[in-house]
């Protein structure tokens, strides 16, 4: 039976931190506290509000600097909507709602119709499409039957050829049953699933199936996830599940009103126990078999609190930094490679704006770091005077990483470039974005490694290099673990 009484100290008021304190609850446990060193809870998931004029009118909307859409596989999310009482739009939108749509353009502006085979016709185009939409199909299949059990939340065993998991499917696709689906744990072994350790492009290859990059490319590496030679097939997969992929596909997606950060501002004011904001975690030891938190508050004042056991829901890349972390924990977290992540929300010359959300598809490419590889038009109804987000890439393993700066002015031009000259910007970040070890330190077993080391030191580690680095892999991460060991 466990120990309810427990002092729990969980890092981190985004996704991770407050499902982990969500699920605690649901659990039981009374005596938690998440420290967060912002001034609001969502961490990426961040939705300022902008005053908008059109048609000679002032109002106030939600506007996305971090995450903007989900689906019908985001079982998790929709615990946290349940539990806060605030709940998505879509997939089928009403006016006035933020919904999604996009196309595609060239780098020089003139709009694209990549999959579209009768817009600008050729055989040869049109062999092209036959080829992808196999090849789409053959993929399905193979994740069906060669790859049984990858579908799974998390990363544990893939390594050696197992599965362990909470299941993604939902009934009725991606192999998952009724017996199966969320949120039962799955269990198996297939040698097969090995092959996720390897870069995406080279997964591709090996089953004959290159062409669905062309699809996969655009909702994984314009929004900040990184290359299909560097990424782990695993990753790419696990995200965009087919299930996922095809509700992309078909524009099949998910908002929210007010923004995602809403889901959690609803959430934490619902919790037992409110984020503590304004709170930073700036040292941690872990002696006797207690936890001792050094926190930094507002006035700059440190305090030290003692608990039972503590989640680690923020970068464990940073957290050997102030933590008193052991060898292992110092060897295995040193390999944690992070994509950097720029964005900004730009207004843009009077009725020069997109009207539509746009894929860049030509500088979806390593070459291209720092351009702009897709825009984000959130509301139909201010036509083209809609501030617009903007997204870039500044890394890629083998590269030379871009500067900020670089980027942010790269940005600019670029989006001069497809036609829509910038007025101004607003909320412009850098992201530490999308954790993920490299195709050799995945097929060395490095999830396997960090599931040895979990509960070692009453320290248990969440957030988004559990699974990947979206709000259902966080919030579902954070259900595994505090299932599996709380
Ligand atoms: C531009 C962009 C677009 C995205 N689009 C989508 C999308 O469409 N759909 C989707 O599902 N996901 C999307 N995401 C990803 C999603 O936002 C993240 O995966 C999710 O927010 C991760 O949650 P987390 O709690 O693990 O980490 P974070 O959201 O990073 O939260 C970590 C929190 O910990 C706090 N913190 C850090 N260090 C300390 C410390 N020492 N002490 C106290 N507090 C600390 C931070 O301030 C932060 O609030 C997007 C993200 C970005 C940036």
């Amino acid at each position: 039976m466990s120990d309810l009484k427990q002092r729990i100290c969980i890092i981190g008021g985004g996704p991770a931190g407050l499902s982990a304190a969500m699920y605690l609850e649901k659990k039981g446990y009374e005596d938690y506290v998440i420290y967060e060193k912002l001034n609001k809870v969502g961490g990426k998931c961040w939705s300022p509000k902008l005053k908008v004029k059109h048609n000679g009118k002032e109002e106030e909307l939600s506007f996305e600097t971090g995450a903007i859409m989900g689906a019908i596989t985001y079982h998790a999310v929709s615990e946290m909507e349940e539990f806060g009482g605030y709940y998505h739009k879509g997939p089928d939108f009403k006016p006035g709602e933020p919904n999604m749509r996009r196309e595609f353009r060239k780098t020089t502006g003139e709009i694209d119709h990549p999959f579209e085979p009768k817009v600008n016709f050729s055989f040869k185009k049109l062999s092209g499409l036959l080829k992808l939409k196999k090849q789409m199909k053959k993929l399905n299949k193979l994740m069906q039957t060669k790859y049984v059990g990858y579908d799974c939340y998390g990363h544990l065993g893939v390594a050696k050829g197992e599965y362990y998991g909470i299941s993604k499917g939902v009934d009725g696709y991606c192999g998952a049953t009724k017996e199966n689906s969320f949120p039962n744990y799955i269990k198996g072994t297939n040698p097969n699933l090995k092959d996720l350790a390897l870069p995406f492009a080279e997964f591709c290859k090996i089953n004959g199936v290159e062409e669905v990059q062309r699809i996969w490319i655009a909702p994984f590496t314009s929004f900040g996830y990184g290359f299909f030679d560097e990424i782990p097939a695993a990753l790419v997969m696990k995200y965009l599940d087919v299930t996922t992929a095809l509700e992309f596909v078909n524009m099949k997606l998910w908002t929210w009103q007010d923004g995602t950060q809403q889901i959690y501002e609803h959430v934490n004011k619902k919790l037992k126990h409110p984020a503590v904001l304004e709170t930073e975690v700036v040292k941690v030891e872990r002696p006797d078999g207690k936890v001792k938190v050094t926190i930094k508050g507002k006035d700059g004042k440190t305090k030290v609190e003692t608990f039972d056991k503590l989640i680690v829901t923020t970068p464990l890349d940073y957290f050997i930094n102030y933590a008193d972390a052991t060898k292992e924990e110092k060897e295995l977290f040193s390999k944690i490679i992070h994509e950097r992540y720029i964005d900004y929300i730009a207004t843009f010359d009077e009725g020069k704006s997109p009207v539509i959300s746009g894929y860049l598809v030509e500088n979806m490419v390593p070459e291209k770091l720092g351009h702009a590889m897709v825009y984000y038009n959130r509301w139909q109804h201010l036509e083209n005077n809609c501030p617009v987000t903007v997204y870039a890439l500044a890394n890629h393993t083998g590269s030379k990483d871009v500067t900020y700066d670089f980027a942010q002015k790269t940005m600019d031009e670029d989006m001069k470039k497809v036609g829509f000259p910038i007025k101004e910007k607003h909320f412009a970040q850098e992201v530490y974005y999308c954790p993920h070890v490299s195709a050799k330190d995945y097929a060395d077993g490095w999830y396997d490694k960090l599931e040895a080391l979990q509960g070692t030191k009453n320290t248990f580690y969440a957030g988004e290099i559990i699974s990947f680095g979206d709000m259902e892999d966080t919030c579902a991460a954070s259900k595994d673990i505090v299932g599996r060991f709380f």
